[in-house]
């Protein structure tokens, strides 16, 4: 029988904080009285990690672990933990304990009561960077403007999401992978949850400015395709600069009788539109072929009713209805 839950763990180096985790977690999932597993996945950790994962598989039968061959990053991680999972409902949660498992009882009780996706939304962040924060505000806000906002605020990647929600996700082949919007993309009742976020129990970030960029570039151009389209506009402000100026020209002509000062003028801001313009529209293009590439479905079914049995449908729109 497939466990009621399943709670995805990915783990970077994380000795520290294991053993806590586990007995916070552990608590947590007895105490909501079902079935339940624990997925750690480790993500090439150079640490204890893979020992003390092993012994806890040894000791827990809850506990699965996978284990990578090297480092493939957070957001891969979660991905081959929702692979993996077997459960009704699937819980994504850091292994450093900022996401407090306390809190997964009442995004289980939104779930039974109907709501598919639960996510964290954090109302105060402990021990984080002003730099992180402001930065944090800044990205969102940007994001928002350029993907539309089917972003929530203030969430990472805590959360609680049905299996439903969890296939669609996983039927997504992207590899440059922004989980957070790639589950706000697939729609169907979300519902936020309010929560504190702690400071990491034990040892460093595995965040550090590099990766963090890498995350935000995805989260910008997996979903968004304005950045493309810069060009277009900015070669559009400099034809319409240059018919102004043409224009200025032929009074200027008319009037006066000579207007060479305006002829370079004129004919720079010309061709900078005109390039402007032909990288805008190659960028137009780029944007469909990258569309396509990204291969995700076509739409996304909650549930069918009246078919007798269910229709050969596409590859792309493997969605259990
Ligand atoms: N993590 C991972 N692979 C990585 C980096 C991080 O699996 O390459 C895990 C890490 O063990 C933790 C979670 O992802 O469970 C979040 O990472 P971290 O706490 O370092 O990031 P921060 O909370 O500082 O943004
Ligand atoms: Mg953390």
């Amino acid at each position: 029988m497939n466990p009621a839950y399943s709670v995805v763990v990915p783990c970077y180096n994380e000795e520290d904080c294991i053993a806590e985790t586990h007995r916070r977690l552990t608590a947590v999932m007895e105490g909501m009285g079902e079935p339940y597993e624990i997925l750690y996945v480790n993500d090439g950790s150079r640490d204890k990690t893979p020992q003390m994962l092993g012994e806890l598989a040894e000791k827990d039968k809850h506990v699965r672990v996978i284990h990578f061959a090297r480092n493939g990053g957070h957001q891969i991680a979660v991905s081959a933990g929702m692979d993996y999972a077997a459960g009704d409902a699937v819980i994504i949660i850091d292994a450093d304990l900022q996401d407090p498992p306390e809190v997964i009882p009442q995004m289980a009780a939104r779930w039974k009561a109907g709501v598919k996706v639960v996510y964290g939304q954090r109302r105060k962040r402990e021990g984080e960077s002003a730099f992180k924060l402001l930065t944090a505000k800044w990205y969102y806000r940007l994001l928002r403007k350029l993907a539309g906002d089917i972003f929530p605020r203030d969430t990472g990647d805590f959360r609680l999401a049905d299996r439903q929600v969890i296939d669609v996700v996983k039927n997504m082949p992207e590899h440059a992978r922004y989980l957070r919007g790639m589950f706000a993309w697939a729609g169907f009742k979300q519902e936020a949850l309010l929560y504190d976020r702690d400071k990491r129990f034990a040892g460093v970030t595995h965040y550090p400015l590099k990766k963090m960029l890498r995350l935000a570039s995805h989260g910008v151009m997996s979903f968004s395709e304005k950045p493309l389209l810069f060009a277009l506009w900015a070669g559009l402000g400099w034809l319409f600069v240059s018919a102004l100026l043409l224009l200025w020209l032929i009074i200027a002509l008319i009037a006066t009788g000579s207007a060479a000062h305006l002829v370079l003028p004129f004919l720079i801001t010309l061709s900078t539109g005109s390039l402007l313009v032909a990288l805008g529209i190659l960028g137009a293009y780029l944007a469909r072929v990258y569309d396509e590439a990204k291969g995700r479905p076509l739409y996304v079914v909650s549930h069918t009713l009246g078919f007798d049995k269910k229709p050969d449908l596409p590859p792309g729109t493997r969605v259990k209805a």
